[in-house]
C-alpha cells in the first residue's frame, strides 16, 4: 500500500505495537508512560510547563473540547475561516449557541492582515480561533504576523495545529499560543484516534474551567492528568503507539523531521510545475500538497485506490491532496506524479 492520504504509510516497528495484547492501564507503568509522553509532547512544541490533555478520539474530539472548556468562557470569538477546518471552529461555538464572529479567507489564500489587524483593533473580541494550516486548500496562514496581532490587542489565541505540527516549524512560547490542538494521524504519522488539547502554562494554571462538556471536560482531565492517567479508558495501543514515536522524534530532532518532509514536498511540487499542474495554495505548508489537474478527479482517485495507492480530494472537483508525511520517500513523489500522468494521457485518448 502506497498511501500519500493522512497519515501516510506509516513505520513497521509502529504498526507491530498495535498487534500484541493490550495491557492494563491503570497502573504505574501506564502513568510514567504517559507523563513521560506529555513531557516530550511540550519539549517539542516550545511549551514551557504547558499541559497536555490527550483524547482517545479524533482531532475534531480536542477542539470540541477547547470550546466546550475554554472558548465558552470568554465574551466574543473570532474564528479565521479559509475552508473546512476553519468552518468547523464556527459550527462548534454555534452548536455551543456562543456568540461569535468569522473572518472569511477565500480558498487557499491568506488572511488580509490589514483586515484581520483593523477587526482585531476593534476590542470587540477577546479570541481567536484559527488552523496554522488550513489542511482542506494546503494553505499555511502567517502566524508570526497573527500571533503578534493578537497579543498587541490582548486577545488569547487558540490555534489548530493538527495539519502543521512536524511539517512546519511551530513554537507556542514564541507564538504566544494559549492553546494549541493536536491529533495522532497527521504529523505524528500514528493510526487516528488520538488528539490532544494543549494548554500553555498560563492557561493551565488559571484552572476552573467549568466545562460545558461532560466527556471532555478539562478540569477533570488535569485532575486525572496529575498521576499520568485519563478519567476514561484510553485507547492503550495508541498511547504506546505515540508514546515509541515521540521517543524517536525527540531523538531525530524537530528540524530533521521536517527537513525530510519538506523534501519529499520539494520534489512532488517540482514534478508538478515540470506537468503544469497549478497549486490551490499561495503559501504551503510541507504537510501536503494541493493540485489542481486539468480534469476531474473522482475517477483517478478510484483507480488509484484500486492499487491501494491513495490520495485526497478536496472541494474543487479537479483538486487532489498529496500529503508528504510518512514513510515513502522522494522517489515515490516523483512515481506517483507519473502516475498521475499516464492516467492523464490515458483518459484523453
Ligand atoms: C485532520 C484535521 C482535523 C481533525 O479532523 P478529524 O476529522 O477529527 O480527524 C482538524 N483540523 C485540521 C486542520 C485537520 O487537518
Amino acid at each position: 500500500m502506497k498511501s500519500f492520504a493522512f497519515p501516510g504509510n506509516i513505520e513497521p516497528e509502529i504498526l507491530a505495537i498495535a498487534a500484541g495484547q493490550v495491557p492494563y492501564m491503570r497502573t504505574e507503568w501506564f502513568s510514567k508512560m504517559t507523563l513521560e509522553s506529555e513531557a516530550i509532547l511540550l519539549g517539542l512544541l516550545d511549551c514551557s510547563n504547558g499541559r497536555v490533555i490527550p483524547y482517545t478520539a479524533s482531532g475534531t474530539a480536542a477542539m470540541d473540547a477547547c470550546v466546550s472548556s475554554f472558548v465558552s468562557s470568554r465574551k466574543m470569538p473570532l474564528v479565521i475561516n479559509g475552508g473546512t477546518f476553519g468552518a468547523r471552529w464556527g459550527n462548534i461555538c454555534h452548536y455551543y449557541g456562543l456568540h461569535h464572529e468569522e473572518f472569511p479567507v477565500p480558498f487557499g489564500k491568506n488572511p488580509d492582515l490589514e483586515l484581520l489587524a483593523d477587526r482585531l483593533k476593534s476590542g470587540k473580541y477577546d479570541v481567536l480561533l484559527m488552523q496554522h494550516h488550513e489542511t482542506s486548500s494546503g494553505c499555511l496562514f502567517d502566524l508570526q504576523t497573527i500571533s503578534q496581532l493578537c497579543r498587541a490587542n490582548n486577545v488569547r489565541l487558540v490555534v489548530d495545529a493538527i495539519g502543521s505540527f512536524l511539517a512546519d516549524p511551530f513554537s507556542m512560547d514564541a507564538s504566544g499560543i494559549d492553546v494549541a490542538i493536536l491529533s495522532s494521524h497527521k504529523g505524528l504519522n500514528l493510526p487516528p484516534g488520538l488528539s490532544f488539547a494543549v494548554l500553555s502554562k498560563t492557561v493551565a494554571e488559571a484552572g476552573n474551567f467549568g466545562s460545558k462538556g461532560f466527556y471532555y471536560d478539562w478540569d477533570e482531565h488535569l485532575r486525572n492528568l496529575s498521576r499520568g492517567q485519563t478519567p476514561f479508558s484510553p485507547a492503550t495501543h495508541l498511547f504506546m503507539q505515540l508514546h515509541a514515536r515521540l521517543k524517536k522524534i525527540q531523538n531525530d530532532g524537530v528540524p530533521k523531521t521536517i527537513e525530510q518532509v519538506k523534501l519529499k514536498a520539494d520534489v512532488f511540487r517540482q514534478n508538478c510545475v515540470e506537468r503544469g499542474w497549478t497549486f490551490s495554495a499561495d503559501t504551503k505548508s510541507n504537510c501536503l500538497t494541493g493540485v489542481y489537474l486539468p480534469f476531474p478527479v473522482r475517477p483517478l482517485i478510484n483507480y488509484l485506490g484500486k492499487h491501494e495507492v491513495y490520495v485526497m480530494p478536496s472541494g474543487p472537483e479537479n483538486m487532489i491532496r498529496v500529503t508528504h508525511l510518512g514513510t515513502l520517500d522522494c522517489h515515490e513523489q516523483t512515481m506517483l506524479a507519473n502516475e498521475i500522468e499516464t492516467w492523464q494521457k490515458n483518459a484523453k485518448q
